[in-house]
């Protein structure tokens, strides 16, 4: 292969090519150079700040040879055979999809052993919130005593999901979210290092669709790269990133708030049509709708030209400030609902149409404003009829892995569905035995049902209880 994807080319090797994180790296090298390493890591952070990259790099600079700095060298055999992946010390575990009570127990008879070739075994477990309770439980014991030759470093988007138990046994390390112009440099110094060209205004825009991941960066940067452009422009990352045209944004906040669905649902065909991405759309659509909002209390602060700020102006007189901001936390639930969906046109649609109805004032259907569109209604119903068709097995299912009997048990009383509100409700058909009762109000009960039906449905979704008594 002769193009090497620039992902892989600029993925950091030593701490101080990770981007953003200074005080993650000056603390870690110290602690090699040293020797005080601790025993178990808690890495924190968004996705993409650099989390598993560091952990990786830690995981060589404790067992390398010949460490300068507090770096891992990169040269001597254990830095090779780790970063070719043949290192058997050297354990990665994504907890998402080795989540259960028998991949802990596993590693737990394991670090008895000493390591093979290198001083430490580590093991670097990713997403490890999703661990399951037993999980956990058996993750403890050995975090409680561990064995000298042993390092855990354990990596989250979610810390605020882990027993406290957990976390306190940890060193924890904050990762920050990675600035708009640290993520600028890093891609000036990538482009310059492979002479390549980019306008100044296009290392602005891939900052901010990478959402201070800057993996997601690279990546888009990769996609300009291997078109061929001699200079990477602005224009051609919209266009490759597939952001929407500004007149697509005025028409559709104007679709909304004046709760006409049907020119809502002729723009979404549109994007749909032009191969434009619903995700980044309604993040825009989200930005918009903040800089609607801010054009109230100070136009000087938007990076608009004339024309765009005259269309804003307009906007701002279709409606208030209040609605512009409370649609900016609405569109943030769509976003989160359709995020993980395989179903993502049918559920945007659904969800654009409930807003327009919402701002719907002149009535459903007077001279063609606001119908919804039969059909849409009835594929999502036939989406949740698919969801539901075996829901609440799996939830049970999921619950008797985790080892959650009691709770499960108590379960099979009551109805599992997913409704058109976006929830899934614990539906109670019978009144509660006292004891059954209280289990259901411990708020231990409460996390072990959403992690359980959270899983059965493949994203994140809010569990209510409905005729509770
Ligand atoms: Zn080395």
């Amino acid at each position: 292969m002769a193009y090497m994807a620039l992902y892989r080319k600029f993925r950091p090797l030593k701490f101080s090519q990770v981007v953003g994180q200074e005080h993650v790296e000056k603390t870690l090298k110290n602690q090699i150079k040293n020797q005080r390493i601790g025993h178990a890591y808690l890495f924190t952070g968004g996705r993409g700040c650099g989390k598993t990259s560091t952990a990786k790099i830690l995981s060589r600079a404790v067992n390398c040879l010949s460490p300068v700095d507090g770096e891992p060298c990169n040269e001597c055999e254990i830095c090779k055979s780790a970063l070719a992946g043949t290192l058997v010390d050297i354990t990665e575990m994504d907890a998402a999809s080795n989540n259960g009570v028998d991949n802990i127990r596993d590693i737990r008879e394991e670090v008895e052993f000493i390591p093979t070739s290198a001083k430490y075994r580590v093991y670097i477990i990713d997403e490890v919130h999703m661990l399951s309770t037993g999980a956990f439980n058996a993750l403890l014991k050995t975090l409680e005593e561990p064995p000298a030759h042993v390092i855990f470093i354990l990596a989250t988007t979610e810390p605020q999901k882990l027993p406290a138990t957990i976390i306190s046994r940890c060193q924890r390390f904050d990762f920050k979210r990675i600035t708009v112009s640290d993520i600028m440099k890093n891609i000036k110094y990538i482009c310059d290092s492979s002479n390549i060209q980019i306008e100044e205004e296009a290392q602005r825009l891939i900052a901010n669709l990478s959402d201070g991941a800057m993996r997601d960066a690279i990546s888009i940067l990769d996609r300009c790269v291997s078109d061929g452009e001699s200079i990477i422009t602005e224009q051609k990352i919209r266009e490759l990133a597939g952001v929407p045209q500004f007149n697509y944004l005025v028409n559709m906040t104007k679709a909304i708030v004046t709760g006409n669905s049907e020119d809502a649902l002729k723009i979404v065909r549109e994007l749909l049509d032009e191969g434009k991405d619903l995700n980044v759309f309604l993040w825009e659509l989200i930005k918009f709708q903040r800089d609607i909002s801010i054009y109230y209390v100070d136009k000087s602060l938007l990076d608009y030209s004339e024309k765009q700020l005259e269309e804003i102006q307009s906007l701002t007189k279709l409606s208030n400030q209040t609605l512009y901001l409370s649609l900016i936390s609405k569109l943030s639930d769509v976003q989160s609902s359709i995020k993980w969906s395989t179903e993502q046109e049918i559920l945007f649609e659904a969800s654009i149409i409930k807003l327009c109805l919402e701002n719907n004032k002149s009535g459903i259907g007077e001279s063609g404003k606001g119908q919804t569109p039969i059909n849409v209604i009835a594929s999502v119903k036939e989406e949740m009829a698919n969801v539901n068709s075996d829901l609440k097995d799996r939830v049970l299912t999921i619950l008797k892995e985790n080892e959650k009997m009691r709770i499960q048990a108590d379960l099979i009383t009551t109805t599992i569905e997913y409704k058109d509100d976006g929830i899934v409700h614990i539906i109670f058909n019978d009144v509660l035995n006292p004891v059954s009762k209280s289990n259901f109000q411990k708020e231990e009960t409460k996390i072990a049902i959403k992690q359980a039906v959270q899983k059965a449905m493949g994203k994140e979704v809010s569990v209510k209880y409905d005729n509770f008594k």
